[in-house]
């Protein structure tokens, strides 16, 4: 039996693959490959999707986070608080930036940062919270802009796995200053190599991050501050184009998978998270459960074709770069706990029924 995997791009349907086809050979008649029409298309199509003013194209997730600190203008030392239970490319982001990334602890039935935990952090030196919006959940906006106005901070968005999640019709971007978006591969909208995007209804960080991406370059020739190159291509901006009016039927996908998991997954020995707050809240990037016995329950799937992976096994202030960052004084507990029991589970659009079947009994057989 052919395994059931974690993710599947050679099950893109024909149509769309020779959509994408048909794009590159758009972008090389066009003879213009580098910030063209085709990344001005994507950006503004971008943002109207995510419901913010402007869209800026970059070359990757990490560069998104990293321009948009940048166009903060930090003090030195400036502190950014966020989640030890992410991707490396977050802490990355903010580091290369010249911040100063804090780790406050999760929610261990979510796996989102703590508000609690957060206060516990903040620091004459705190400047920002940057959330993330793991496996593609959003969830209490509203208190997380009560706290940041509180304590005078300013709200980010790490949306590299949220693509389309809402709450109360804001997506990411609208609900921070900024938010970042990956179209790695994998992402629920993802293209044929690395991208990734900044989202903001701020004109003025639209149009510095526009600079930074560019060498810090205003108009041609003049550098008024020090920039990368980040730019998205035009045959990335060229497949995100074509990709994007199915993201609504692919996000749709992962949500049934999902809700057929909810309903028929019941092994005491696994745990799942919490329900999302509302049905747009969450758009299952990864389905992750809990097991205090997560060796065995992969070796179990294995066993049957179903692979897994974990997001993630190790905590950021278990990396050897960044080790020493300052953390809650309580301790980073639950994210440590969660790191050793989470386990993702198949959750891609291109999955068959029977095989959504075979991943439920499979869990139920552990
Ligand atoms: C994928 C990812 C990133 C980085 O995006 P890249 O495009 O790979 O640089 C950042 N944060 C999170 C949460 C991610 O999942």
């Amino acid at each position: 039996m052919e395994p059931v995997l974690l993710n599947d791009f050679r099950r893109i349907p024909p149509a769309i693959r020779r959509e994408l086809t048909a794009a590159t050979e758009e972008v090389v008649a066009s003879g213009w490959f580098v910030l063209g029409k085709q990344v001005t298309a994507f950006e503004r199509a971008w943002a109207d999707y995510c419901a913010t003013r402007h869209a800026i194209g970059v070359a990757n997730g990490m560069d998104a986070i990293e321009i948009g600190v940048r166009t903060l203008n930090l003090p030195a030392g400036a502190e950014i608080i966020t989640t030890p239970m992410t991707a490396f490319a977050t802490v990355l982001g903010i580091i290369r930036a010249g911040a100063t990334p804090v780790l406050a602890d999760i929610d261990p039935t979510t796996g989102l940062l703590d508000p609690q935990s957060v206060e516990r952090c903040i620091s004459p030196r705190t400047r920002a919270v940057l959330l993330v919006h793991l496996y593609g959940q959003i969830r209490a906006v509203g208190a997380w802009e009560e706290l940041c106005a509180h304590y005078g901070l300013t709200l980010l968005e790490d949306a590299a796995q949220a693509h389309g999640a809402d709450s109360a019709g804001r997506r990411a971007g609208a609900i921070g200053k900024w938010a970042a978006y990956s179209f790695y591969p994998t992402k629920n909208l993802g293209c044929i190599g690395d991208g990734g995007a900044l989202c903001t209804n701020d004109p003025d960080i639209a149009a510095r991050s526009g600079q930074y991406r560019n060498y810090g370059q205003s108009e041609r020739y003049h550098h008024p501050v020090i920039g990368l190159n980040s730019r998205l291509d035009e045959v990335q901006a060229a497949f995100l184009l074509r990709l994007l009016p199915h993201l609504p039927e692919t996000t749709e996908r992962r949500r049934a998978i999902a809700s057929a998991y909810r309903r028929s997954i019941r092994s005491t020995k696994i745990e799942l998270l919490a329900e999302p707050d509302g049905p747009g809240n969450h758009v299952y990037h990864l389905f992750v459960v809990r097991t205090r016995k997560r060796a065995a329950l992969q070796a179990h799937l294995s066993v049957l074709g179903i692979q897994t992976l974990i997001h993630y096994p190790i905590c950021i202030h278990h990396q050897p770069p960044t080790r020493n960052l300052r953390c809650d004084p309580e301790g980073l507990g639950h994210a440590e706990l969660f790191a050793g029991e989470c386990l993702s589970i198949p959750c891609h659009p291109y999955m068959i029924d029977s095989e959504v079947e075979r991943v439920i009994a499979a869990m139920n057989s552990f």
